[in-house]
């Protein structure tokens, strides 16, 4: 099985790129703030706790994501691959997920693309998303600047370990949605 892992901040265009190569590989598209948002949706319990987290624009503590996550992917266990949109985004994150890659013989994590932006860029794309997309945590300025904060400070540096040297494949996510997709789909060709 292959797990391709897009990373990189709010707004860089991991989900449109996740949408577009889970479907022209098969691949499952797993979106941990898409979970989040259906379960707030629905009212569940968990949806509840996470709207506290993420209405603030911080991250959802560990132990919660990690529960939910370990659920989640035991859905896909026949899958061909996995996309992984916006987890790990903290180093303990990334623990758990090769535990359970490896309890359940899954394989390795095979490649991370790296999306880098310019700040101001994805301030003006989580804004102009917020106008269509209704999410509390793109309409509001200050929510958007937290997140942003959020993943410089927990998330940004986590792959920074010489293990993950050779599986990180940086990309220029100012470049144009099919730009981006042509490069990520020639890296992953040279995988099957
Ligand atoms: P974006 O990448 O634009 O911020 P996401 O849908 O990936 O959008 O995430 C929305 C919010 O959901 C995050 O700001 C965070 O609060 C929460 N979230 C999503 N994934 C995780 C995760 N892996 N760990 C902790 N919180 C998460």
């Amino acid at each position: 099985m292959i797990h391709i892992i897009l990373f990189g901040p709010p707004g860089c265009g991991k989900g449109t790129q996740a949408k577009i190569i889970s479907n022209k590989f098969g691949f499952i598209h797993l979106s941990t703030g898409m979970i989040f948002r259906d379960h707030m949706k629905k009212k569940t319990n968990l949806g509840k706790l996470a709207s506290c987290y993420i209405n603030k624009g911080i991250l959802v503590p560990d132990a919660i994501t990690t529960n939910m996550f370990y659920i989640e992917i035991q859905k896909y266990f026949n899958a061909k691959g996995i996309i992984y949109d916006g987890y790990p985004r903290t180093k303990n994150q990334i623990f758990s997920l090769e535990k359970i890659l490896k309890k359940f013989c899954l394989g390795k994590i095979n490649i991370i693309f790296y999306f880098f932006i310019q700040k101001n860029l994805i301030i003006n794309r989580l804004l102009k998303r917020g106008k269509t997309s209704y999410r509390n945590d793109d309409t509001n300025i200050i929510t958007v600047q937290r997140r942003i904060k959020e993943y410089e400070k927990e998330t940004s540096l986590i792959w920074k370990n010489y293990k993950w040297k050779n599986n990180i494949i940086r990309l220029n996510a100012s470049l144009s949605v099919e730009q981006i997709s042509f490069f990520v789909e020639k890296k992953i060709i040279n995988l099957l």
